[in-house]
């Protein structure tokens, strides 16, 4: 796998440039360095938030709705053109299997052609007033927006905000994860194939403290995107609200899948555990609570141990169930996690795979039954392929356990009877439902975000482009 770009450059008004400073690249299934990134300062958002202001003062500014569709539509097409060499970089980068990265790929072209066939398609009203008034509604962008992403999914996260952000008319300034920052520089290039205008996308790789804190609290900014930490999600809501910005915060979960006494085992199965183990469980919608009516209880804990049993765990690039965690750090904090489990509640262990190099970052996933709602594995993320299992007495008491986090993210419901599909759709505490599935195959068309702290605003879908727009209402008094 080669890189097609220099990875120690940033993207400014259209310009890739060095910055003073790098980052170094860690490979997480070797513990490697492989190369450097660039370690974006203050100065450069100061360039990148001016850059954009200059896009939108141009003819990105005054671009039509379908033309700005029709760029997101060549960029969608050269993405699905070089989606193996994206996946490639993605899988090394992250550390994230090579279908994982495949899938990740497609869905941020997904992205593309949904917002290009969106962009011209969202539209003011008119509204009913006093005699002699015309009224209606514009839908403007914000101006610059800010886009802070995490390593876990960058080409998801980075198609479904910036995306959407673009098809409105916005210029975006992209703070990438340290971490993983390769495919949104691949992304810069295609962008700019594709005929994107210069400044209309910036992109700032560096550290969250340092890049990423300088365009939360910039003033130049008119909106900030966030997804990450709740920790970070409060400090990046507290600087905009210095700037009085709005902010869109999808800050992760405790997302838990119930199974009913009805429930379709054989269907459910392989949902209640890819749900959790996918990307090593570093996943915001991660299923990280399988929550059990008793009666089926011994049968589900069984059936996913054994399947545990069988996960293989190993370098990206060797394609297996599970890759490595993105780093030593967060390795130290899963397991951290995991050594809290009571005696006995681990039901079963993956393996890692004997060669897997001893320097990757690997954790064996790991099945823990039987686990007190109110104990920290129950309530806190781990972001890590663990998953708890609790039983429950009856609808009630799975509700009360289910919404009895801080979190509210997503829910999956494992049940034959319709009326009760229909009860906990309205009953659990979450941003979305999945009745009889879990993820609905990613959906880019499903709007996504969450309650509590789970964070606010939602991405995805049309929904996601009121977010990304601003409503001017224009009265004209004409007699
Ligand atoms: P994780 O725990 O998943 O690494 P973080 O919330 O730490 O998630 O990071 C997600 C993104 O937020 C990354 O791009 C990171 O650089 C950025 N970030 C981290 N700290 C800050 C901060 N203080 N201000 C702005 N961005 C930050």
């Amino acid at each position: 796998m080669t890189l097609w770009y220099d990875p120690r450059e940033v993207l400014i008004g259209g310009d890739w440039c060095r910055t003073a400073e790098t980052l170094p690249l860690e490979d997480p299934s070797t513990g490697a360095l492989w190369g450097e990134i660039a370690r974006g300062q203050a100065s450069d958002i100061d360039a990148a938030v001016a850059a954009a202001e200059a896009a939108l003062a141009g003819p990105w500014g005054r671009m039509p709705a379908f033309e700005r569709g029709r760029i997101l539509a060549r960029i969608g097409q050269i993405i699905l053109a070089r989606a193996e060499d994206l996946a490639q970089i993605e899988a090394r980068d992250v550390g994230k299997p090579l279908k994982q990265a495949r899938a990740d790929a497609v869905a941020m072209a997904r992205y593309m052609e949904f917002y290009a066939g969106a962009a011209d398609k969202l539209m003011g009203e008119t509204i009913p007033f006093l005699e002699g008034y015309t009224v209606y509604t514009l839908r403007e962008p914000h101006g610059v927006t800010g886009h802070i992403i995490p390593w876990n999914y960058p080409m998801q996260i980075l198609g479904r905000s910036v995306g959407a952000a673009l098809a409105m008319g916005n210029a975006c300034v992209l703070k990438p994860a340290e971490e993983a920052c390769l495919t949104a520089l691949a992304f810069g290039r295609i962008a700019q194939e594709a005929g994107l205008p210069a400044g209309a996308l910036n992109i700032v790789p560096g550290l969250g403290e340092e890049a990423g804190a300088a365009l939360s609290g910039h003033p130049g900014i008119h909106h900030v995107s966030f997804t990450g930490s709740v920790g970070v999600g409060a400090m990046i809501q507290a600087a905009a609200a210095r700037n009085i910005v709005p902010v869109t915060l999808e800050l992760g979960g405790k997302s838990p899948q119930l199974v009913f006494e009805d429930a379709d085992l054989d269907r459910a199965l392989p949902f209640l555990v890819n749900a959790g183990i996918q990307n090593a469980g570093q996943t915001c919608s991660a299923s990280s609570r399988i929550l059990v009516h008793r009666s089926r209880f011994a049968e589900v804990v069984d059936r996913m141990a054994h399947r545990y049993a069988g996960l293989r765990v190993g370098p990206a690039l060797a394609d297996l169930d599970i890759g490595p965690v993105i780093s030593a750090r967060q390795r130290e904090i899963i397991e951290g996690m995991l050594a809290l489990a009571p005696a006995g509640s681990v039901a079963a262990r993956g393996q890692v795979v004997a060669d897997a190099p001893a320097g990757g970052f690997y954790v064996a996933p790991t099945l823990l039954a039987d686990i007190d709602p109110a104990h920290r594995l129950a309530q806190d993320e781990i972001f890590g392929p663990a998953q708890v299992v609790i039983p429950f007495d009856d609808d009630d008491h799975a509700v009360a356990i289910a919404n009895g986090t801080a979190f509210g993210l997503v829910a999956g419901v494992w049940t034959e009877n319709g009326g009760r599909q229909m009860r906990m759709a309205k009953r659990l505490r979450a941003g979305q439902v999945f009745v009889n599935n879990y993820g609905a195959a990613g959906g880019v068309e499903l709007p996504f975000g969450g309650v509590g702290k789970s964070g606010h605003g939602r991405e995805k879908g049309f929904e996601a482009l009121y977010g990304f727009s601003v409503l001017k209402t224009v009265a004209a008094l004409h007699g």
